[in-house]
């Protein structure tokens, strides 16, 4: 199948192309704008931006929403993990925010999880989604290069205490919660 990416992160791009190999992925157009992520659940702003590309391009649209979930923080940042710090953000700044609200938190209550809502739709309105959770801890400090956004500071219990920004793409790939919701929309997609 023909399936316009709806990301316009790189680093996401390239992870969705990774799993989703039996599809044809073509690139967000460029010049399109951003979607503004105005809902207040991961799966209507997936949603959104699904909708917006499917809409623009004509092609089924496959777009993904992720949250950090912080169990000290109440489940923030969550659908606003974006816009953390601000609405312009930048992952830096989230992430010293992140690190700055946990400070006198101690390694014990310092658990999380990454969420991810995968979707395509379809030009005649049909969707089909998926979720993908990895459950973990952040880190006190930022470890590793790899990665992108929280990845530096999220330490998944599946990992062997390394960051998400420590391991190769294929190991982060294989346990992400992206990696698990992207397999599981792959699987309904060939049903
Ligand atoms: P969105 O799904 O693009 O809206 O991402 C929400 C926020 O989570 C952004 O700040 C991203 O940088 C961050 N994020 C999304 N996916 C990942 C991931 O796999 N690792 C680390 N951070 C992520």
């Amino acid at each position: 199948m023909r399936l316009v990416m709806a990301s316009a992160n790189a680093h996401k791009a390239i992870e969705i192309a990774e799993i989703l190999t039996d599809h044809d992925i073509e690139q967000r157009p460029t010049g399109m704008g951003e979607v503004v992520e105005s809902e207040e659940t991961l799966e209507g702003n997936a949603r959104l931006k699904a909708e917006a590309v499917c809409a623009a391009t004509g092609t089924p649209a496959v777009a993904d929403d992720t949250g950090l979930e912080v169990d000290a923080l109440g489940g923030l940042p969550g659908v606003r993990s974006a816009r953390f710090a601000g609405d312009s953000a930048t992952d830096e700044e989230n992430l010293v925010k992140l690190l700055n609200e946990l400070r006198k938190v101690p390694d014990s209550d310092r658990t999380a999880r990454f969420r991810t809502v995968a979707m395509v739709v379809f030009p005649d309105g049909d969707a089909v989604s998926a979720d993908g959770v990895v459950e973990g801890v952040i880190a006190v400090q930022p470890s590793g290069s790899g990665g992108f956004g929280y990845d530096s500071v999220f330490v998944p219990n599946e990992g062997g205490g390394l960051t998400f920004a420590e391991m190769e793409p294929e190991r982060k790939n294989i346990i992400s919660h992206r990696g698990r919701a992207f397999r599981l929309l792959a699987t309904m997609l060939a049903d």
